[in-house]
């Protein structure tokens, strides 16, 4: 069993569409061992994206994640690392194929409605930055 980090961005709170993008997980296979809505600080985002502190649309990224409500998620499963991605699509919403989250919920590169861990070490950094111990089960 594997465990990876969600958040849902902004974009997709603001539009009321949590409920719909958590059952696209539950549907395909993926628990959800712990979830929380929370306004990130900017020190929250520039932390948490720290590997992109150099990347010119780091400042707009930042600005993004801080602009409204987030909903982070540990999801657990076979290979969940992968499959979340496969079922959040490419980072551009205009390249995600059909069925997709971000074809079906994201505008565009910048508000693309989901974050998910790239990595086994990333996961386990990132689900340890938003979560105890305790609070996944
Ligand atoms: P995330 O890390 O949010 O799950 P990702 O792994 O698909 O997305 P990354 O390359 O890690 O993509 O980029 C992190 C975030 O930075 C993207 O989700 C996107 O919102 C933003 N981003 C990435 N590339 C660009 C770009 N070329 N222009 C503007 N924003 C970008
Ligand atoms: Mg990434």
């Amino acid at each position: 069993m594997e465990q990876t980090l969600s958040i849902i961005k902004p974009d997709a709170v603001a539009k009321g569409v949590i409920g719909k993008i958590l059952d696209r997980f539950e549907s395909n296979g993926l628990k959800i061992a712990a979830t929380k809505k929370m306004q990130l600080s900017r020190k929250d985002a520039e932390t948490f994206y720290a590997i992109h502190a150099e990347r010119p649309f780091f400042n707009d990224l930042v600005d993004f994640m801080i602009s409204g409500p987030v909903v982070v998620s540990v999801l657990e499963g076979e290979n969940a690392i992968a499959k979340n991605r496969e079922l959040m699509g490419a980072t551009n919403p205009k390249e995600a194929a059909a069925g997709t989250i971000r074809a079906d919920f994201a505008e565009n590169i910048d508000a693309n409605a989901v974050h998910g861990s790239d990595s086994a070490e990333n996961a386990a950094i990132e689900i340890s930055f938003f979560f105890a111990d305790r609070e996944i089960s």
